[in-house]
């Protein structure tokens, strides 16, 4: 009895596992297809500041459409380009394409460009020069453009890397450190990458619930970042409420659902054409 009960438990573990494997395997190998098929897409999300309530900011997200699975969200497979070095053409693919669609918009003259990257992209050799390649050939300024970086352990030679972040800040670049207060070392980070910008994980924004927004690590985080003289952006504000608990702690920019969600660039034209550019500060 007790042994049909551990076969049948381990059969099922098995194929609950194989099938997991099948899926990482045909997101590789539907990865390695995707860029020529023409699948991925950019959507944009606008960071706002609080002050003003003007939108200061895009930031660029990938989307994936698989032929047969449907939308496959790039927390699953960013991982897996990360792993086969697909993230290198697919992050190429993505500035270009942001940077062109963003120059084409009316009116957007004034606003940056935020991408994510990934640390395989940064431990690169040619990063630096690739980037500036892009920016060349699209005509996109790179005094536009904030490169969102997450802490990580997979950073392997962080003086290089600093170095990389050195030479693309002098040349107006701006660079975030993203999901902040998730990762592995935030602190000991802080104080080696030339950094500008901390971005609070959404986690932490959504944590201030009713009863519950005081002395909150979002308080701290804020506290900290002025100290340092570097921005803030919160990350995942869906409420009002989260908006007025940032907006009296001085935090400097928002983005989340509250504003808009991540819409692709036709409709980011007319969001853009619609929202005044100042708005009072009570009046979002
Ligand atoms: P991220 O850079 O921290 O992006 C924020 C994520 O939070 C996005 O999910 C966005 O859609 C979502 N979000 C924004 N506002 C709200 C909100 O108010 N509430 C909630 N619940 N969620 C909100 P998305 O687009 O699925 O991206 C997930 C992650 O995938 C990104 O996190 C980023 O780490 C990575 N990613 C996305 N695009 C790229 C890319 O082009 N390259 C690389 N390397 N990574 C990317
Ligand atoms: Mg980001
Ligand atoms: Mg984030
Ligand atoms: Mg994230």
């Amino acid at each position: 009895h007790v042994k049909d009960e551990h076969k049948g438990h381990y059969s099922f573990f098995d194929a609950a596992m194989s099938n997991r494997i099948d899926r990482h395997l045909n997101i590789e190998t539907g990865l390695r297809q995707a860029l020529d098929n023409q699948e991925f897409r950019v959507v944009y999300q606008p960071q706002v500041d609080v002050e003003t309530g003007a939108i200061t900011a895009m930031e660029a997200l990938i989307r994936w459409q698989h032929p047969e699975a449907g939308e496959i969200s790039p927390g699953e497979f960013i991982p897996v380009a990360e792993q086969t070095g697909l993230i290198i053409p697919i992050g190429d693919w993505l500035l270009h394409t942001a940077c062109e669609e963003m120059l084409r918009w009316p009116g957007a003259e004034h606003l940056r460009l935020a991408v994510n990257l990934s640390p395989l992209q940064l431990n690169q050799r040619d990063f630096v020069q690739r980037v500036g390649e892009i920016c060349g050939n699209t005509g996109f300024p790179l005094s536009r453009l904030d490169l969102e970086i997450t802490e990580n352990l997979l950073m392997r030679d962080v003086d290089s890397v600093v170095e990389k972040l050195r030479t693309l800040s002098r040349l107006g670049v701006t660079v975030a450190i993203d999901d902040f207060g998730t990762g592995y070392s935030s602190l000991s980070y802080l104080q080696r990458l030339p950094i500008h910008t901390l971005k609070i994980d959404q986690s932490f924004i959504q944590a201030i619930r009713e009863g519950q927004d005081e002395g909150t690590l979002v308080e701290t985080i804020i506290a900290m970042a002025q100290g340092l003289d570097l921005r803030v952006v919160a990350e995942g504000v869906e409420t009002e409420r989260q908006l007025n608990y940032l907006r009296r702690l001085k935090c400097g920019y928002m983005q989340g659902y509250y504003f808009s969600r991540p819409i692709n660039g036709r409709d980011a034209v007319n969001l853009l054409g619609s929202w005044p550019r100042e708005r009072e500060a009570t009046g979002y």
